[in-house]
């Protein structure tokens, strides 16, 4: 099941795709929820991010050839960060160059969305009980400010640098997805998501018992080799199998500095 959030005739609504066709539905997307009768044609709304996240953790580095690329050793256990929940864009939206920047990366990435509170899970615990569906990401790094800073929050935080969607897709085997990136239609990253050094129920136990994770919240899981720069006006698309592609442009920078959107 494909779960879109957008806005139609100036309301926010969630439903879910068939065909061509949105068919709002009523409920929590996190808990119950029932499909209704009418739909929405999808070329007739605009689509927003899928969720609206307390926090994004981050996991660096958590491809081999990703981590080589970069110079980085291979992590031990998962290198994660967080992105704030004010960098969210989503589906078409307009990724800010920021000033203080020479250098902004993509990053295709396969994001997790929790469904419920997960706090200290064990091992026996079932993870899949705790996912509402997988998204795509583009975890967006001012590089030159990532190497200068040493540690990640303002290379990772700017305002517009956590692109996700379409969609969530539940149902879905996250183990071996394609994930490619495009920059204005060139391949650019190529890979498989079976090259994660640490899988998703790793991931999500592991987060759980450092920080508790909400309803909505996102983990996003690393991204493969072949990082790269954009440039304003570039378009970069980023695309996994069974949910989709998540479209973003690079807003156009004015001589003086200002971004032009
Ligand atoms: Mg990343």
């Amino acid at each position: 099941m494909k779960i879109y959030r957008f806005e139609h005739k100036n309301v926010i609504l969630y439903g879910v795709l068939r065909g061509e066709n949105l068919y709002p539905v009523s409920g929590s997307i996190f808990e119950e929820f029932r499909v209704g009768e009418r739909s929405i044609p999808i070329s007739r709304v605009v689509l927003l991010p899928p969720v609206e996240p307390t926090k994004i953790v981050g996991i660096g580095r958590n491809y081999r050839a990703h981590s080589r690329e970069l110079g980085n050793p291979v992590p031990q256990e998962p290198l994660l960060f967080l992105k704030p929940p004010s960098a969210v864009i989503g589906p078409n939206g307009v990724i800010s160059y920021p000033e203080m920047s020479e250098r902004v990366d993509y990053e295709g990435e396969l994001a997790v969305v929790i469904k419920k509170e997960a706090r200290q899970l064990s091992e026996e615990v079932d993870v899949e009980e705790f996912i509402l569906g997988y998204a795509c990401f583009n975890d967006v790094t001012a590089r030159d400010l990532q190497v200068k800073d040493v540690q990640f929050t303002r290379a990772k935080s700017f305002d517009t640098f956590a692109s996700i969607g379409p969609c969530i897709v539940t149902g879905l085997d996250p183990a071996g997805l394609r994930i490619k990136t495009f920059l204005n239609g060139k391949l650019r990253q190529s890979s498989s998501t079976r090259n994660m050094l640490f899988p998703v129920s790793f991931l999500i136990r592991y987060v759980s018992r450092i920080m508790t994770l909400y309803p909505g919240d996102v983990i996003t899981t690393g991204t493969p080799e072949g990082v790269g720069p954009m440039a304003p006006g570039d378009r970069v698309d980023v695309q996994i199998e069974g949910i989709g592609t998540l479209s973003n442009t690079v807003a156009a920078r004015d001589p003086r500095g200002a971004v032009l959107i």
